[in-house]
């Protein structure tokens, strides 16, 4: 019998390790191939003045030019503005014309629905129905003179707001305004177009990733380069700039919103006079709140709790707004801070 020839095993060690360090190498050059092919995101931003502030859209896709992702969403928010804005020439203002509306579309249904139900929800202190003093205080609009109007001017306003002026009846469609009542959405709106603006980028590409910022509410598209938090400053509503900031807020998705005494107002004998009411008063609210910011499911809702924190102020503010989804951190005229539980979650890194 022939004996087979015995193999080396030295030899067959060195085969392997060649085999080894060939197999190392090719993967090497094949991930450095990849790596290089592939474009880093890059974030593209628009910014347009809509619904009386400055928008931005930062957005970033990894399939379609964000550059048309942007468009779109910055198209979707001036829909959103004209058909509601009291001022323009959409369905709101035609309701204030006419104290009452037949077979109003889904999405008006929607948002008039989600006003009255924030209403009831914060006992009045967010009331959509407020365009009468807005517009007599002469915060309808940057170009409206402001002033301190009369006792007798603001009793007679208080006589047209009020969320129980609103009658509206989802099957119906129908919606109809008693006492010379107006809608007034600028403390839903903007959070509303964000979130409108947001589905309108996902259905264009549900991977794009960003962030739209409607005048301090925020509504995330997706994560910082798909994994990292966007990183949101609470604003000092009494500093210099934008810079400068008191707080910051990490989040991965969802929304935030701030509203504040520092976006609209006017001084005069040294008391600072701002947007945001108190319905009961129909004086600008005078909590002791000088910014309230809210993180919430939807910038929706964000907006207006945000809204309704700055009036309802500190005690109650804090503790029972969380009930309905809304997470509440308070400045303080004092510059102190004020949390509701959880809230801190989304501070930590
Ligand atoms: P925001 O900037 O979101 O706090 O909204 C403020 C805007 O909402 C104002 O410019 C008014 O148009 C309207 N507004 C003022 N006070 C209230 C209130 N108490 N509830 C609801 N909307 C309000
Ligand atoms: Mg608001």
């Amino acid at each position: 019998m022939q004996q087979l020839p015995k193999r080396n095993p030295n030899s067959l060690l060195r085969n392997r390790i060649f085999l080894y360090g060939l197999l190392f190498v090719s993967a090497i050059i094949l991930l450095t191939i990849v790596f290089f092919r592939q474009k880093p995101l890059e974030y593209y931003d628009k910014t347009e003045y809509h619904l009386g502030t400055y928008v931005t859209i930062r957005v970033s896709s990894s399939t379609m030019s964000p550059v048309t992702l942007a468009e779109a969403a910055m198209t979707e928010i001036k829909r959103i503005d004209d058909k509601f804005g009291s001022r323009n020439n959409g369905v709101i203002a035609e309701l204030n014309r006419t104290g009452e509306l037949h077979d109003i579309d889904k999405e008006t249904s929607f948002l008039i629905r989600s006003a009255l139900e924030i209403a009831r929800n914060t006992s009045g202190a967010f009331d959509p129905t407020l365009y009468s003093l807005t517009r007599l205080w002469g915060f309808d609009d940057a170009s409206s003179k402001k002033r301190i109007p009369s006792d007798k001017e603001i009793e007679d306003a208080l006589g047209s707001t009020g969320f129980s002026r609103v009658t509206y009846d989802e099957e119906l469609g129908y919606v109809s305004l008693v006492d010379g009542a107006m809608i007034d959405l600028g403390g839903i709106a903007k959070g509303y177009a964000v979130d409108m603006a947001i589905a309108k980028i996902k259905s264009l590409d549900p991977e794009a990733t960003g962030f739209i910022d409607a005048g301090g509410d925020i509504g995330v598209i997706g994560p910082k380069y798909g994994n990292r938090p966007w990183i949101v400053g609470v604003r000092n509503p009494r500093g210099e700039s934008v810079q400068d900031v008191l707080e910051y807020i990490y989040l991965y998705d969802g929304a935030v919103a701030t509203s504040g005494d520092y976006e609209r107002f006017f001084i005069e004998n040294n008391v600072r006079y701002h947007h945001i009411f108190d319905p009961e008063t129909g004086f600008p609210s005078r909590s002791g709140v000088i910014s309230a910011t809210v993180i919430g499911k939807s910038t929706m809702l964000a907006d207006a709790y945000a809204t309704a924190a700055f009036v309802i102020g500190m005690e109650p503010g804090v503790t029972f707004l969380p009930r309905f989804g809304a997470l509440v951190l308070l400045v303080m005229e004092d510059m102190s801070i004020f949390r509701s539980p959880g809230f801190e979650v989304y501070q930590e890194k």
